[in-house]
């Protein structure tokens, strides 16, 4: 295969190890061990975090590395478009190189432009640049410099955009690095663009407070996607469709029931298409994480990921065992880049099986109390979405309550109880509202919301538990006979 995924991988690497004199660093592991800011490592710049803010020393000037990104919970959450579109996963690789200090604008967009029409042999009519137009709010102005550069190295004017902070205006997180950006754009065939390469100029971070400032020293911090490209340089219409994606894809059609193969539609009405595509996407997901020893018990975002794809597998593929046969796959499409998918291979697939166990009693006993509820209430076979631990008792809660008071506006209190106590989303809340012909005090639920700031409250707390859960998981690690969680690089960011 031309432009298969690992020399598009090896491409990367060598370009600016070789050519260009960085060093090569391992992908750290999904776990931000030491940055309580994020739920999951989202992009290659996260374990040099501690040298952008000074904290660190950098372990050379210029680096190279791909780096295993999970982007679920936190800042950049894509979670609920994966499956949607072709080009957004919970899990993807993030190509990336870093100056520390060393080179800054012109070198990193100049290296840029090379390698994408010299190795990776793109032409310049299908690439669209954007450059940052400024942002009086958090005191930024429009990135000139950037955009001379780029009209220097002969990108045409037509081509070069200028974007506004929500595109072009990079942060890692609520807190933490952070500086204005500059995006290079695939045009689709059809027009559309797909993002594929962003370099960052960090220049500034944000602190606790919301406010800006400035850094002493100038840092490049770039990423770009290989999922993206391997479909872009194979000339596929989308990720799926890669070398990377396939044989995923091909496991699930040869180990289901009563599904027609993938046909890569992405009509809203293609849901079978889009279970493929969701299935592969979490697979991958689920693989990394459990290799890189995040454990379900204390991720509720694994544990989420995995009980989505539990029924998937059976509601649509009618199989359960998908999650585990899928390992395979990802070990066979990326256990050379992280050896840690094979030496971990044991241990992630009894920590699938227990959890696939798990959910098939958590839904036939839910299947029992929703068949008692049911003869209860006949209404509740109207709802979808109700596979929810709290349903059940949440309803009853709600019919009692509501059956003792005459008006039909659910207190917010009630409302609240619902979501906070019985965990119910609140679409799910709106739709047995509907059903039930009675409408939601939404005023005084928002009012509670924000006087118990409870989501704000959960992440807080999910942060201060943050140490005392790694802790817990770290040793339940060692006795699994788990040794990497110790060979962090000693540049990652320590918490002070
Ligand atoms: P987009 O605007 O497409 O959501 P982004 O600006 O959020 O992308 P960056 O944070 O700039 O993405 O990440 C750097 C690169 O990583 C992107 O240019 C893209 O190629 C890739 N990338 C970002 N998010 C994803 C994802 N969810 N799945 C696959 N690749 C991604
Ligand atoms: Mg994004
Ligand atoms: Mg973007
Ligand atoms: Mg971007």
């Amino acid at each position: 295969l031309q432009h298969s995924s690992s020399s598009i991988r090896s491409t990367f690497i060598e370009y600016f190890e070789a050519n260009h004199g960085h060093k090569y660093v391992k992908s750290s592991s999904v776990v931000p061990l030491y940055d309580p800011t994020v739920p999951f490592v989202n992009a290659g710049m996260n374990q040099f975090k501690g040298v952008f803010l000074g904290k660190v020393a950098p372990p050379c000037a210029k680096a190279v590395n791909s780096q295993k990104c999970v982007r679920v919970g936190g800042k950049h959450n894509d979670l609920d478009v994966v499956g949607t579109d072709g080009h957004h996963h919970t899990f993807f690789e993030m190509l990336g190189n870093w100056s520390f200090g060393d080179y800054y604008k012109r070198e990193a967009c100049q290296m840029a432009w090379q390698l994408l029409l010299g190795p990776y042999r793109m032409k310049p009519e299908n690439l669209v640049v954007t450059y940052f137009s400024g942002d009086v709010a958090i005191g930024q102005k429009m990135d000139t410099d950037c955009r001379d550069i780029w009209k220097k190295i002969g990108v045409a004017e037509s081509r070069l955009l200028p974007r506004g902070s929500r595109d072009n205006f990079w942060e890692m997180g609520a807190t933490g690095p952070c500086g204005p950006c500059t995006e290079i754009h695939y045009v689709n065939p059809d027009g559309s663009l797909t993002e594929i390469w962003n370099l960052v100029f960090i220049n500034s971070f944000r602190d606790n407070q919301g406010k800006v400032n400035g850094l002493a020293k100038y840092h490049v911090d770039t990423g770009m996607g290989l999922e993206r490209m391997a479909a872009i340089l194979q000339g596929v219409p989308s990720n799926y469709d890669t070398d990377l994606f396939q044989p995923l894809i091909k496991a699930i059609e040869k180990n289901s029931k009563g599904v027609p193969a993938y046909s890569g539609s992405y009509l809203p009405s293609a849901v079978v298409d889009a279970a493929y595509r969701r299935l592969a996407d979490h697979a991958r997901m689920i693989s990394i994480c459990l290799a890189d020893g995040v454990f379900p018990a204390t991720s509720l975002n694994l544990k989420q990921i995995m009980r989505k794809s539990f029924k998937i597998s059976s509601d649509v593929f009618q199989n359960p065992k998908l999650p585990r046969i899928l390992y395979d796959e990802v070990v066979e499409t990326l256990g050379t880049t992280y050896p840690e998918l094979v030496t971990k291979e044991i241990d992630a697939k009894l920590i699938i099986d227990h959890e696939e166990q798990g959910y098939a009693k958590m839904r036939s006993g839910l299947k029992k109390k929703m068949k008692d509820l049911i003869k209860q209430y006949p209404e509740v076979m109207k709802l979808s979405d109700v596979e929810l631990p709290g349903f059940v008792q949440g309803y009853r809660d709600l019919k009692e309550t509501m059956s003792k008071q005459k008006s039909t506006v659910i207190p917010g209190e009630l409302v609240f109880k619902l979501y906070d106590t019985h965990g119910l989303h609140e679409e799910v809340i709106k739709q047995i509202a509907d059903l039930n012909k009675l409408s939601i005090d939404n005023k005084g639920f928002w009012s509670l919301l924000a006087k118990h700031k409870t989501r704000h409250k959960t992440a807080i707390k999910e942060q201060d538990n943050r140490g005392q859960l790694f802790n817990e998981a770290l040793k339940t690690l060692r006795t699994n006979g788990y040794t990497n969680t110790n060979d962090q690089p000693k540049y990652d960011y320590v918490q002070t």
